[in-house]
């Protein structure tokens, strides 16, 4: 394999020793990073808004949270955990006047530094550790004695221990037990974003969407056409996920199997791989990341339409009341597997998974957040938005 992959004996995890930790936000990424961290013995800390919806979550988890800036300024490393476009403002209103020469602010997505909505002092080391799956699973995972993949990157490295520290987070949350990949924010931003779009969340459901709406509109039963087309997905994925087509193979009928090579390609078509091309260079260009900005500087009018017409989606009907008859679907055996898992009884801390944060990717956390402000459009808006660099020069790592 010619890329590298850091795994557990890679990092050192003294790398964080002596170093305050200080997570901003508890949602999806944040909740986990930050349980995996205290979990770790790292010496971490929440900051959050006193309004905020998750802030009595964190006390039920145990956490004492504190009010953002003083938080930063006791800081060595802030990972920046709160919703995309919220964390322009939060850079220049809370991180940039407080955290101190030679911190790390270290993100989970690198859209906003990749996209210049955050230009951060030369005195910082800027880090990505991107764990490829949802926080949900992060935690879950760290919790099993299991991780989640992680994508590192470093931007500026005014310590010169920036990647040492970043290895040593992504250590801490559980990555290195599913390997490490260094990539830069490039690389990141631009395969996250096609893939949430074209594969992950956007193709996928629209996959099932039309699978259901065609064999519903021929006559066939809701019911039948669900589990046709949805819930069987996830053991086919699980197979595909465990040893790749070779184990889908394995376990499908020959007949499955014809037709999957026959007719796959006729769906996935030409035209498909041709609107694929088109997503992507969207996201090159930065005319994807300039429409999210400015959709929310305008109140997200078309995001809200869009997702109201998907949550009402007739699927959603026939799906809701098929999975409430699914014991083990249910929020609570969520709780009791993790608590399971540590030998322990369920406790309040995983109030959050039993609270059902499930995963529909960056839909749901595009989905959180307070309203556009002006001080995002000043912090840099759409209009500064710059070009990734080509990718002729794009480097991964070997
Ligand atoms: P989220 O929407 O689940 O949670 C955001 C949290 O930030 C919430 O606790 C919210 O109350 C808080 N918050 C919102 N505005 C705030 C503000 N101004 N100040 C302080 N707190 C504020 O977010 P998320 O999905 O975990 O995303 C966080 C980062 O992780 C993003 O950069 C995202 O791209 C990245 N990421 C997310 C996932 C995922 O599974 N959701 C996966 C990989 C990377
Ligand atoms: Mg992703």
């Amino acid at each position: 394999m010619a890329t590298k992959l850091y795994w557990e004996n890679d990092a050192n995890p003294k790398a964080l020793d002596g170093k305050r930790i200080v997570v901003l936000g508890y949602g999806s990424q944040g909740r986990a990073h930050a349980l995996n961290l205290r979990d770790s013995g790292c010496d971490v800390g929440l900051a959050l808004r006193r309004d905020g919806k998750t802030w009595a979550q964190a006390e039920e988890d145990g956490w004492k949270p504190e009010e953002p800036g003083p938080a930063v300024k006791a800081a060595d490393v802030v990972c920046m955990l709160v919703p995309d476009m919220q964390q322009a403002t939060l850079h220049k209103e809370v991180v940039a006047p407080n955290l101190k020469k030679g911190g790390m602010v270290l993100f989970a997505h690198g859209l906003n530094i990749h996209f210049g909505q955050i230009r951060p002092s030369a005195d910082l080391d800027i880090t990505m550790i991107a764990p490829k799956g949802p926080g949900q699973l992060v935690r879950r995972t760290y919790v099993e004695g299991k991780g989640v993949p992680c994508l590192l990157a470093v931007q500026q490295d005014a310590t010169g221990k920036a990647f040492e520290r970043a290895l040593a987070y992504a250590h801490a949350i559980g990555g290195t037990r599913a390997g490490v990949i260094e990539t830069t924010f490039l690389e990141e931003t631009e395969t996250d974003l096609f893939g949430e779009q074209a594969v992950l969340c956007g193709g996928a459901t629209e996959l099932i969407a039309a699978g259901w709406e065609t064999l519903v509109a021929a006559g066939y039963k809701p019911e039948v056409a669900y589990f046709e087309c949805l819930h069987e997905l996830k053991l086919i994925v699980d197979l595909i996920y465990e040893g790749g087509f070779a184990r889908m193979h394995q376990f499908v009928s020959e007949t499955a199997k014809y037709g999957d090579l026959t007719r796959g390609p006729r769906i996935v078509d030409a035209h498909v791989r041709e609107t694929m091309k088109k997503i992507l260079e969207e996201i090159r260009s930065g005319e994807f990341a300039r429409e999210w900005v400015l959709e929310n500087q305008a109140n997200r009018p078309v995001y809200s339409k869009l997702l109201e017409r998907d949550l009402n989606h007739p699927i959603e009907k026939v799906g809701k009341e098929l999975r409430s008859r699914m014991s083990w679907l249910q929020p609570a055996s969520a709780r009791r597997s993790e608590a399971t898992a540590r030998g322990e009884a369920a406790t309040p801390a995983d109030s959050a998974a039993a609270k059902g944060r499930s995963y529909v990717g960056p839909r749901r956390s595009l989905g959180e957040g307070g309203k556009p402000t002006s001080e995002a459009a000043k912090a840099g808006g759409a209009g500064e938005l710059r070009r990734g660099k080509p990718a002729s020069e794009k480097k991964v790592k070997a």
